[in-house]
Order: structure tokens, then C-alpha cells, then sequence
């Protein structure tokens, strides 16, 4: 069942979101080629621990770490390790937080140094996708709305290969609860959006294909095809009607502007 949530929980929610937002803008400010997945897993989990907060993911079905750091044709779920970032690198990163009972849960994907137009365009149709998926997030819509609207942008518009084995969520005082919320589908169906749902809406679109292997690590998805994906998260909540978005993309966007490290969108987009 869904469970949706009065405003004094939306309230928490927002600010376990705005943690996430912090956590990530903190990777932001640090990520360049020569550093490890794992130191950045490293600073991640101290900074939350020191905002009274702990990781979601860090215990989650046996997962052993903060974030999930997802690089090039990784998906998402990719394990923090010893592996040092590079010039060029796509990187995801996915986090998650738990505090006073309540997740937030977003993710975004940095270009490390001189990445390729592939990979400037494919970013950018990815973090638009998740805005496509919130207009439709109001009062009256379904969740296949969102489906819809996300896959026809990122797949019919844009060419690219929208993942089918992995979804949006609801998410609260569990990490994962109903409902599922896909990246593709059909409009006007799947559960009605009501006041009070709380979702993440977090497309994870390929270059390539839809296709999706899983690694022998049993956590990491890549591309079938090795070629690179993105995926951007947010986490919104159904307020008057419409979406309120509880993340948020600006602190990370200002960490990223103050970092020479990162590729530099010649114009803001936000
Ligand atoms: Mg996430
Ligand atoms: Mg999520």
C-alpha cells in the first residue's frame, strides 16, 4: 500500500532530501582524476554521521557503503572501491539518508575533466528527463504520466535507452516503498497521484541500448552494449496539488561551478 504522508513528515523528508543535496555537492567539491570511489564514499559517510544523520544504503540488503558510485558504462549501484576517477570519466553518484525516521534520496552525475559531447548531451537530456517526470506529478495525473512523459523524452525525442529493470520508488520511513515508479510506460495508468505522495524520480537513461547487465559483484549495472549512462535523482513530495521538490540540485551545481576540475557548462542549466 501507499502510505502518504502529512506535511510535518514531508517536512522531515525535505530536510533528510536537503541532507542528500549537501552530501553530494560536498562530492562535488572534491571529485578530480586520481581520486578513489572509496575515499569519496569515505568523506560522504563522515559528513552525514556529522549532521546527525545516517546513510540509507550503508547496511541495505547487505550493501557495505554510503554511496553508490556508477562510472562510465556503470548504470547505477556501482560499489565505492579502490578505483581512482579519470579524466573524462561520467560518474554517477547516488545517496541516501536517514534521519528522524525519514530517507531522502537523490543522485547526479558529474563529467570529470575533457568528457566527450556524447556524454555533455546524454547528462543533459537525463537531468531534463527527471523535470519532465515532475511536471506530471500533480493532482488528477497517474503515475504512468510520469512513465510516460520521461521515456517519450528521453527514448522517442532523444534516441537514447531508457533501463527497464530499475524504477522510481516511493520512499519514506522505508527506503523503497510503493509505488514503483518506471522511467517508461503508458499514460493515464498505474496508481492515481494523490496529496501527500512522497516519490523518487530518478531516470537512468544509456547512450546506447536499454540493455542492462549485472556484474559478478552481485550490485553494479552496466550497459550491455559498454557504452556510457547517466542518472539523476530527485526525491518530491505531492503538495497542493502539485510537486514540491524536497532535493535539490543547486547546492551541488554551485560545488560543481567552484571545481576546475569538472567540466563547465558554457550556459547555467539547472
Ligand atoms: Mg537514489
Ligand atoms: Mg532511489
Amino acid at each position: 500500500m501507499i502510505y502518504y504522508k502529512t506535511t510535518d513528515e514531508i517536512k522531515l523528508i525535505r530536510e533528510s532530501s536537503l541532507l542528500v543535496s549537501e552530501t553530494l555537492a560536498l562530492i562535488a567539491g572534491i571529485l578530480q582524476p586520481g581520486i578513489t570511489t572509496l575515499e569519496l564514499d569515505t568523506k560522504a559517510e563522515a559528513f552525514i554521521r556529522d549532521n546527525g544523520a545516517r546513510p540509507s544504503f550503508k547496511g541495505y540488503r547487505g550493501f557495505a557503503h554510503t554511496l553508490c558510485i556508477s562510472v562510465n558504462d556503470e548504470v547505477v549501484h556501482g560499489i565505492p572501491s579502490k578505483r581512482e576517477i579519470k579524466n573524462g570519466d561520467v560518474v554517477s553518484v547516488d545517496c541516501g539518508v536517514y534521519k528522524n525516521s525519514f530517507h531522502g534520496d537523490s543522485a547526479y552525475t558529474f563529467l570529470v575533466g575533457e568528457v566527450t559531447m556524447d556524454a555533455v548531451n546524454l547528462a543533459k537530456v537525463t537531468k531534463e528527463s527527471v523535470y519532465k517526470g515532475i511536471e506530471m506529478a500533480v493532482v488528477g495525473n497517474r503515475i504512468g504520466d510520469i512513465s510516460y512523459a520521461i521515456q517519450n523524452y528521453a527514448e522517442s525525442f532523444h534516441g537514447y535507452g531508457v533501463v527497464r529493470e530499475l524504477v522510481g520508488h516511493g520512499l519514506g520511513k522505508s527506503l523503497h516503498e510503493e509505488p514503483e515508479v518506471p522511467n517508461f510506460g503508458a499514460r493515464g495508468k498505474g496508481p492515481k497521484i494523490q496529496e501527500g505522495l512522497v516519490i523518487a524520480i530518478e531516470p537512468m537513461i544509456n547512450l546506447g541500448t536499454k540493455n542492462v547487465v549485472q556484474e559478478n559483484d552481485g550490485w553494479t549495472i552496466r550497459t550491455k552494449d559498454r557504452k556510457i549512462s547517466c542518472h539523476f535523482e530527485h526525491t518530491i513530495a505531492v503538495t497542493k496539488g502539485k510537486a514540491d521538490i524536497l532535493s535539490s540540485f543547486e547546492p551541488i551545481e554551485i560545488a560543481v561551478k567552484g571545481n576546475k576540475n569538472l567540466y563547465q557548462e558554457a550556459e547555467t542549466v539547472s
